[in-house]
């Protein structure tokens, strides 16, 4: 994305959900069993084309298993088909597989158990989910399981929802934290090294947040690390409470570094003036599930969301949301940023709460860089 955009590009949450299930399931897809696969498919099984799946198939072309499958899924791209609710592919059941060394048993009658195939499907496609890039990362790659902050979906219920959730209770070093600065290491610190420049972004509603992507070499350095911000996104209130107090909203910068660690900054807000970087946001903010909205060429500079004031708490912790996956390096910056009550009641219109409860601390030590 190099090029000023003429009109910000949206695409339907429908297609986006789409997308991502077929890329999620080219994988397995391409490990699975033979037999008759269909994407987004609903969890009760249709009547079965069974005599489609038992068909005898095409001889082998010599092309392996991922490239066939690969070609239909450019095919149906091309010939519109995912706009449809179901793309069906047909896996080769003579071409040789390469099974999965310890995954998932291969069902007995690979040909024409649907059913095994699609709970293989499931359980593959849960697996890649779990994966700590999901992560903090709101992509919801786990979008089959619909969590939320409220209800029978909400915080206490999610280590309920998916087995790869489970680190959301039984994880000893959860976010967020309430931090008490009486209770903190008080000392010198590293100072935080922020590279952030004019980037390229595009910002999704995810349904869970406003989270904006980044493009280009926005990093930070500490511990000796270097790790590169890929998104920052808003809850509403924050979910840090620093001396008792929570935060009108809060920004998580979420950064990586190359050994795949998480380093995860809080900009705290309050309220006041306008904030200049959080009104970029909101002018392309996509208002509805699944939409993607591109910001025109560097345009975002997160120097201006940054307060003067580098002093921060640090801590362990986890994502606040899941599979709240820990060992993420935390630092809330204590100066808190302004935010106008009319952006606040912008973001709070869409999200009216969206924040973790506080966790445990666990005796868990909390530096207070001075
Ligand atoms: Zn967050």
């Amino acid at each position: 994305m190099s090029q000023y955009p003429a009109h910000p590009t949206r695409r339907t949450t429908s297609l986006r959900l789409r997308t991502t299930c077929l890329l999620a399931l080219a994988l397995p897809l391409a490990l699975a069993p033979a037999g008759l696969v269909r994407a987004n498919e609903p969890a009760p099984a249709p009547a079965a084309k069974s005599g489609a799946a038992a068909a005898p198939s095409s001889p082998s072309s010599g092309k392996g298993i991922g490239k066939d499958i690969a070609a239909q899924l450019r095919e149906a791209m091309e010939s519109g088909q995912l706009q449809k609710k179901q793309l069906t592919l047909k896996v080769n059941a003579d071409e040789p597989t390469k099974a999965p060394a310890a995954a998932m048993p291969a069902p007995a009658q690979p040909a024409t158990n649907l059913k095994a195939s699609r709970q293989y499907i499931r359980a593959k496609a849960a697996a890649l989910a779990a994966k700590p890039d999901a992560a903090e990362s709101h992509q919801d790659n786990a979008h089959e399981v619909h969590w939320g902050y409220e209800g029978d979906a909400g915080p206490q219920a999610w280590s309920k929802l998916k087995p790869e959730f489970g680190t959301c209770a039984s994880g000893k070093r959860q976010s967020p934290i309430h931090i008490e600065e009486s209770a903190t290491l008080q000392g010198p610190a590293e100072v935080l090294q922020f590279s952030y420049k004019p980037s390229n972004a595009s910002v999704v509603n995810n349904g869970h947040t406003i989270q904006v992507d980044m493009s280009g070499d926005n990093t930070l350095t500490v511990r000796g690390s270097t790790f590169k911000l890929l998104q920052f996104h808003f809850h509403n209130p924050s979910e840090e409470r620093v001396n008792f107090k929570t935060y009108a909203m809060v920004v998580h910068l979420v950064h990586k570094n190359d050994a795949g660690q998480l380093a995860v900054v809080a900009v705290l807000l309050d309220p006041g003036v306008t904030n200049t970087l959080i009104n970029k946001v909101w002018t392309y903010m996509p208002l509805e599930v699944g939409d993607r909205v591109s910001m025109p060429a560097y345009f975002i500079d997160l120097n201006e969301l940054l307060p003067e004031d580098r002093r921060y708490y640090q801590f362990m912790g986890s994502l606040t949301t899941p599979p709240c996956s820990e060992d993420v390096l935390w630092m809330v910056l204590k100066q808190p940023r302004p935010v106008s009550q009319d952006q606040l009641k912008l973001f709070a219109r869409i999200f009216p709460h969206n924040a973790r409860p506080i966790q445990p601390v666990n005796g868990r030590v909390v530096r207070s860089a001075q």
